[in-house]
């Protein structure tokens, strides 16, 4: 069952605090919203009776009655959300509030063309809700990340790297005409971005680097995530200093994609007669100490690094995230962090954070999830 979130404007705000866990009884929402306690509880009323909210149970006590607990009902819908790369997609369910109900990830070439591999992730989505949710459970979004820029506001893919057909495809386009439903179509680190910045609790200004086949980051500006024009962040075609000379797929030299991304560095390898086939096979290379792999994967790291450098200068982060597939190959993360503090202002990184992503391989679907709620209580 495909079916809108019957809610907009004020009540829609109602009920995405209570669907993100920071209101969780009518007084929450008052003092949240701004909204008087009376007009708070007509329209709480007017969502319990869509079936979208239920209240029981009893919160803690401030003193006096014990406020009731206001949750998602269990019925109030699902979204399906996936992310897109080079050599496979991952799948989930979610409920409204971004909990997973399932997750699986599938082989799936992007080089496939977008036709072929939206209908597959549709087929998939289909599959996995005629196994996971009741039928009386309403289907409210569709989700996709993409491994590269999304005009935010055609929701066209434009101009991305290792994706032949895809340059100005309508991807949001093509979604729609199979489901009736608010879509998302995001850049892949814009979704990681997302999902990481609910690991950092109190830390409004994040850089998330996602380093796998490409190279990509999400910028989250005072909690949100900032797409400027689309391409916010994307950190993968600025020009890196080097004595030799790579043209990159863009058709400029010396793209940082072309010296430090896992598809570079699988060529790399390859060149070097040592058989590769994705980013993660990279990292178990470094793991098992053959020095080409970890040699390319520190310099990868000190090239990232040296980008960085310019934008924690510029930007002053709180928190540089690194996730991604190359992640895991633990010299990255510490050419990275060497880079960065060699070069930058004391001021730039006296409580600066460069860590691992805490999110986790789910990262992109939790961002989808959060992303997408909001596109379902404001896409008309
Ligand atoms: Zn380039």
């Amino acid at each position: 069952m495909n079916q809108r979130l019957p809610v907009q404007g004020a009540q829609g705000d109602l009920l995405r605090l209570v669907a993100t866990g920071e209101a969780e009884s009518r007084a929450d929402l008052a003092r949240l919203s701004g909204l008087a306690a009376s007009s708070v509880s007509l329209r709480v009323e007017e969502l319990i009776d869509a079936g979208l909210l239920a209240e029981e149970g009893s919160g803690t006590s401030r003193g006096g009655r014990r406020p009731r607990l206001l949750r998602l009902s269990p019925g109030a819908g699902v979204l399906a959300v996936a992310d897109l790369g080079a050599h496979h997609v991952r799948l989930g369910l979610l409920d409204l509030s971004g909990t997973p109900i399932v997750v699986e990830e599938q082989p799936c070439e992007i080089t496939d063309g977008p036709q072929r591999t939206l209908d597959r992730i549709a087929d998939a989505f289909d599959t996995l809700l005629a196994a996971h949710v009741p039928g009386h459970v309403p289907l409210r979004g569709i989700g996709t990340g993409i491994p590269g820029p999304v005009d935010p506001a055609t929701r066209r893919v434009v101009t991305p790297s290792r994706m032949p057909g895809w340059n100005e495809f309508p991807v949001a386009e093509h979604l729609a005409a199979r489901y009736d439903l608010p879509i998302l179509v995001e850049n892949d680190a814009n979704l990681m971005a997302a999902g990481e910045t609910r690991c950092w609790p109190g830390r409004k200004n994040l850089m998330v680097v996602k380093a796998g086949t490409g190279i990509g980051c999400g910028v989250i500006v005072n909690g949100h995530l900032h797409r400027g024009r689309g391409a916010a962040g994307d950190i993968s075609h600025v020009r890196v200093r080097s004595d030799s000379s790579i043209l990159c797929a863009c058709g400029h030299p010396d793209c940082l994609e072309a010296y430090a991304s896992g598809a570079a560095l699988m060529a790399a390898l390859t060149d070097a007669g040592i058989s590769v086939t994705r980013p993660a096979d990279i990292v178990t290379l470094v793991n098992d100490a053959v020095p080409e792999a970890t040699s390319l994967v520190r310099t990868a790291g000190r090239r990232i690094g040296e980008v960085l450098t310019v934008l924690v200068n510029f930007f002053n982060p709180d928190v540089v995230a690194v996730g991604g597939s190359l992640s895991a190959a633990e010299p990255l993360l510490t050419s990275i962090r060497a880079a960065v503090w060699e070069r930058c202002l004391p001021l730039a990184t006296r409580d600066l954070e460069i860590a691992p992503a805490r999110a986790g391989r789910d990262a992109a679907l939790l961002g989808a999830g959060t992303l997408l709620l909001e596109a379902a209580l404001t896409q008309p």
